[in-house]
């Protein structure tokens, strides 16, 4: 007989909490985890997922008026919301439905209820306590609205996958990359979309060609910016079922759908940590160490609720240390350097190592590589899109430190090159790489001009 009910208790079944227990499982601990709220957390059902398939419903309305170009001609078709809404609900359905076979499947029992933290060892789940020799924090993150008087009148993207009807005038608050990939989304759904951010530049945790160009590609595709607006008041609109935002310089704008996208705080809170000793940063994260131990021995945790970088990949990889160094043969740590991305803006952004800016803090002396055009493809749409590629090289030892992408399938393409930069690749092995013709990709081969 062993001390405790379970080996691990995972309180989260998102991203990292699934992973991290089936792989236990799979190591033959005795798991169990505690689901609040949906399968699959965040990614599944308000994040990643149901994003990507509204930015693809998004970009055929774009693809069908690009048609024409190649030759199709007809009435357009109409769009219908609520038909997207019931296919994307019925595909993350589906999903959850994945989701908890995994978990059967490596014999981790599911608990749908909330779970908190009594003590290094204990937690309590429907006013039941159960013990575990490790407890493990994968609890996520959630939106956070600055607290403005009308606050209560906007909408997160939590809500955004589940209006009733598609908003004709749709106002969003932010600059990073939930605020771009909403904009897109609506915008490209039809509803006339205005983003308005604090900053200067959109997308400012990221190379600074990437914001700025994306910004032009954005409003020539339609969406209103308007950079150093800050909104101070949201209040029902006095015209109209609408609401009106009136801004620190007093402009007011009106809108059907206003959608903060300014944020995420940690998800900890009444969680028990605190009191059961465990160490939490000042935005109420999950202090852990390189082996995502946290201040309490027995409790780990990963995933946005420790704030590093908030991604899904991220939240498995170190998921995967986690049960192999509780379980398994140990001696795991994560490498968080080059971990590619994309963003799905209308066009998407994909990005994968240093800016320009933190290559240069690093290496001091960089050589950049930047080229912009319009793709083939576009020749015949009339649409204008341009294209941005570009390289950073450090120029000691030729490495190749970043690269970056605006333009259509950008995700895509990082992801290829982000194997070439973990392996090290030097800027002359890019030369010497054959490029595939005719694609967009094959510029990445054949930049030979250092930007200046
Ligand atoms: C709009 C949006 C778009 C995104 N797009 C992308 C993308 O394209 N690519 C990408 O890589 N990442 C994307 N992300 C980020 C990604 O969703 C997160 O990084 C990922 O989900 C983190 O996984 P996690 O396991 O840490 O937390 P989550 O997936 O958030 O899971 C946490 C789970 O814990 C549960 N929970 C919380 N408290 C308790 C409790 N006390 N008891 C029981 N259960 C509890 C929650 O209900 C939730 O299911 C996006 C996020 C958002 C919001």
């Amino acid at each position: 007989m062993t001390r405790y009910d379970y080996d691990l208790f995972t309180i989260g079944a998102g991203s990292g909490g699934v992973r991290a227990s089936r792989f236990a499982g799979r190591l033959g601990a005795r798991v169990a985890v505690a689901e609040e709220r949906y399968l699959g957390g965040t990614c599944v059902n308000v994040g990643c997922i149901p994003k990507k398939l509204l930015s693809y419903a998004a970009h055929y309305g774009e693809d069908i008026r690009h048609a024409e170009g190649y030759g199709w001609r007809g009435a357009a078709p109409v769009f219908d919301w609520r038909t997207l809404l019931e296919n994307k609900d019925r595909e993350i359905e589906r999903l959850n439905g994945v989701y908890a076979q995994l978990l059967a499947g490596a014999g981790v029992t599911l608990l749908r209820e909330r779970a908190t933290v009594v003590d290094a060892h204990t937690v309590e789940v429907g006013g039941r306590r159960i013990s575990a020799r490790y407890i493990l924090i994968a609890t996520g993150g959630w939106p956070v609205v600055p607290p403005i008087p009308g606050a209560e009148l906007a909408i997160t993207s939590n809500e955004a996958f589940h209006l009733r009807e598609l908003p004709q005038r749709v106002l969003l608050a932010g600059g990073g990359y939930i605020a771009v990939e909403f904009a897109s989304i609506f915008n490209g759904l039809g509803a006339h979309t205005t983003l308005v951010y604090r900053g200067e530049r959109l997308l400012k945790e990221f190379d600074a060609d990437l914001g700025g160009f994306l910004a032009v590609q954005m409003q020539n595709k339609g969406v209103q910016l308007r950079f150093r607006g800050n909104i101070v008041r949201l209040a029902r609109s006095p015209v109209g079922n609408g609401l009106r935002a009136t801004l620190a310089d007093g402009a007011v704008l009106d809108a059907d759908c206003v959608m903060y996208a300014t944020g995420r705080a940690p998800n900890t809170r009444n969680l028990g940590l605190e009191g059961a000793g465990v160490k939490l940063s000042d935005k109420g994260a999950v202090v852990v160490d390189a082996t995502f131990q946290s201040s309490v021995p027995s409790i780990y945790a990963l995933g946005d609720v420790i704030d590093r970088v908030l991604l899904t990949p991220v939240a498995l990889a170190e998921a995967m240390v986690v049960a192999e160094n509780l379980f398994g043969s140990g001696g795991r740590s994560l490498d968080y350097e080059g971990i590619p991305t994309a963003i799905f803006s209308n066009p998407n952004v994909g990005t994968v190592g240093l800016s320009e800016a933190k290559a240069r803090e690093r290496f001091g002396d960089v050589d950049v590589y930047r080229t912009s055009f319009g793709p083939l493809r576009h020749q015949l749409t009339g649409s204008g899109e341009q294209v941005l590629m570009k390289l950073v090289v450090d120029r000691k030892s030729g490495r190749v430190v970043g690269a970056h992408l605006v333009g259509a399938d950008a995700g895509e393409i990082i992801q290829g090159f982000a194997v070439a930069l973990k392996c090290g690749a030097s800027k002359s092995q890019f030369d010497a790489t054959i490029g595939i013709h005719p694609t967009m990709a094959e510029e990445f081969l054949t930049m030979r001009e250092i930007s200046v």
